[in-house]
């Protein structure tokens, strides 16, 4: 099976949620290809120890960056731990993100709950894996 490439985006606010999320998912992240935001994928590499290929940081354009790579069909499953209680510099950024996954059709999950059962989701099985 080919590696599941996942996005991983977390605002300033939502990034010790995300640390903690990715230590108790870090055996499966470690079997994916994962693309993060700058600071994001910084404090994924230092805290958690994965390998990350970072992008600018979000309010640079990161969120653009892992936009353009989801439209051209290079990522699977996006987690996108917004804050909902501090406007954001990049509105439009982070809406234009959230847009290709529905324009794509692609897995997009922006809080700590659904993130978690999306990840279960991604658990590599052994059996048919054509739907
Ligand atoms: P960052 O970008 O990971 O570089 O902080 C995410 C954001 O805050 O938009």
């Amino acid at each position: 099976m080919a590696k599941k490439r996942i996005a991983l985006i977390a605002h300033d606010h939502k990034k010790d949620e995300m640390v903690e999320l990715a230590s108790k998912h870090a055996d499966l992240l470690r079997q994916c290809n994962l693309v993060a935001t700058g600071t994001t994928g910084k404090r994924l590499a230092q805290e958690v120890g994965l390998t990350v290929e970072r992008k600018l940081s979000g309010p640079s354009g990161g969120d653009l960056q892992i936009g353009a790579e989801l439209a051209e069909g290079k990522v699977d499953c996006v987690i996108f731990l917004r804050d909902p209680m501090t406007p954001q510099p990049h509105e439009p950024d982070i809406n234009a993100l959230v847009r290709a996954c529905d324009v794509h059709n692609i897995p997009c999950a922006t809080n700590v709950a659904s993130a978690t059962m999306l990840l279960a989701q991604l658990v590599p099985h052994h059996h048919h894996s054509h739907n």
